[in-house]
């Protein structure tokens, strides 16, 4: 008797699940930026909304809401039903380097997420405002070596990725440039290429642009190898500086306790868009590389990239001060 209560609940729990599996997606759903527009994370947000949009079935509606270097966006996902209508943009700042160096992050990046898919993985790049004056690595360190101070930095906000490159940068070289935090790389390139703020060390597809227009230049890379799009500019490695020579990554997560069979499906479908030659191109135009893995494969990325920067905050004893 007992048994085969125990056998009609698991048929039971079986049905629910593959119900939503077949009802999901029945409306519009959420999919959060974390930075403001013109960034990155927009930028890849924006590429897949639309051809996951028509995948699903279902409007996916991209939303931006800035600050804290990700973390009020991410913290947002995080506290939000699991029911696949609120996901978010995962970047390595909100699951890495912030949950690194933040002693006060408001969520557990191991626990309170459901990774779904890593989308793609952009190099960084150090760019300058052409009225700065180098133009290339060697003169560049030499120029900031020899300020007091007086030159400034502009970032994606406080703890990300664009941050904490730039401080260990700093600590490498021993050198002293101030901090200027924004909402996320689209400002922050924007007082660049203005010139209220001479330098920013950017992620590839958003800073890609403006050095073709020459309205930044580059200086150095951080990527394995030197890129195809700039091909005469070093990358942190070859100047002596490999613990900067660090990649950015962009994928979709949910709150924790999202229903695998959920998960599954955005899975399948955001691997679908990634398959049409005219989406890879587009994100491959970027300077990006198209990544595409399972949930379980993110997840322990995720995890590998938050123990690389917790170990690089401790050795370089950097802090958020
Ligand atoms: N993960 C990126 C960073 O912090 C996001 C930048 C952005 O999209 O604004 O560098």
């Amino acid at each position: 008797m007992k048994r085969r209560t125990c056998l009609g609940l698991a048929f039971a729990l079986l049905g629910t699940a593959s119900m939503a599996q077949q009802a999901y997606p029945s409306k519009p759903i959420k999919l959060l930026v974390p930075f403001a527009p013109g960034g990155t994370t927009d930028i890849i947000a924006r590429v897949i909304a639309d051809p996951l949009s028509r995948e699903l079935g279902q409007p996916v509606i991209v939303e931006n809401k800035g600050g804290g270097g990700g973390v009020i966006g991410a913290q947002e996902t995080a506290r939000s039903a699991p029911d696949g209508y609120s996901l978010g943009i995962a970047t390595v700042s909100t699951t890495a380097t912030n949950p690194a160096i933040n002693p006060k992050i408001p969520y557990n990046t191991l626990t309170d997420f459901t990774p779904v898919i890593n989308i793609a993985a952009t190099p960084n790049v150090l760019a300058v405002n052409p009225k700065f004056g180098p133009t290339d690595y060697k003169s560049f360190e030499d120029k900031v070596k020899n300020s007091k101070g007086e030159f400034s930095y502009a970032s994606s906000g406080t703890g990300g990725i664009q941050h904490m490159l730039m401080e260990l940068y700093k600590n490498l070289t021993g050198t002293f440039i101030t901090h200027i935090p924004y909402r996320g790389a689209g400002p922050a390139l924007s007082d660049t290429v203005s010139g209220q703020v001479p330098m920013i060390l950017d992620n590839l597809p958003s800073a890609l642009p403006f050095i073709k227009d020459r309205r930044l230049l580059p200086i150095a890379v951080a990527a394995p190898e030197r890129l195809a799009v700039l091909p005469d500019v070093p990358t942190f490695k070859e100047v002596g500086l490999e613990p900067v020579n660090r990649m950015a990554f962009y994928g979709i997560l949910g709150p924790k306790g999202m229903q695998p069979e959920v998960v599954e499906k955005i899975n399948v479908a955001v691997k679908k868009v990634l398959q049409d030659p005219a989406v890879r191109q587009r994100i491959e135009d970027t300077g990006s590389l198209v990544v595409g893995n399972s949930p379980a494969e993110f997840a322990d990325q995720i995890k590998n990239e938050y123990e690389v920067y917790r170990k690089v905050v401790q050795d370089q004893k950097l802090t958020l001060e």
